[in-house]
């Protein structure tokens, strides 16, 4: 399944009826689709309106391509137990991201550094596919 077997996605949120969009990285567990970001834009946007979508392709040619789009709710995780339960299920690939800034046991950092650990939830899911026969 492409959710499943793909590791970068699109993330669309919107504030204010100005749209956002980035790629992020993620890891389908749970029946929801768990993410991480540090402080910034998205994470404002996502916080003032939960309501996002998350779009997923693969792409062999122009010809053959699979498209899946995820409509959902984000969920910010606040709780210690919370946030080392979402780690867990994204460091199977820590090697992704910068190990540093995801550091959970490190007091180095200010808050304001510290990770947001999310994951939106499954509402829809629509897709489309191409193959050339
Ligand atoms: C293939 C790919 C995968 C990616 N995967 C991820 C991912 O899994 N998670 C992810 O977050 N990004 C990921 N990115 C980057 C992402 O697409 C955005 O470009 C980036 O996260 C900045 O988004 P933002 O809305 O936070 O931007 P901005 O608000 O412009 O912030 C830019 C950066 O500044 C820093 N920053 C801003 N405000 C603060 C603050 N208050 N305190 C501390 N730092 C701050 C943060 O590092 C932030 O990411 C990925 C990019 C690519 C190309």
């Amino acid at each position: 399944m492409l959710i499943a077997e793909q590791r970068v996605a699109r993330l669309g949120c919107c504030r204010d009826n100005q749209p956002y969009v980035v790629p992020i990285y993620y890891v389908r567990a749970e029946g929801q689709v768990f993410g991480f970001s540090m402080p910034g834009r998205k994470i404002e946007f996502m916080r003032s309106n939960p309501l996002v979508c998350v779009e997923i392709e693969h792409c062999t040619d122009q010809h053959c391509w699979k498209c899946v789009i995820i409509e959902g709710r984000y969920h910010e995780f606040h709780k210690e137990t919370d946030k080392k339960h979402a780690w867990n299920i994204l460091k199977v690939y820590n090697d992704w991201w910068d190990p540093g800034a995801l550091n959970l046991g490190s007091d180095a950092k200010p808050p304001g550094y510290l990770p947001v650990f999310f994951a939106i939830s499954m509402d829809s899911v629509t897709g489309r596919e191409a193959t050339l026969v």
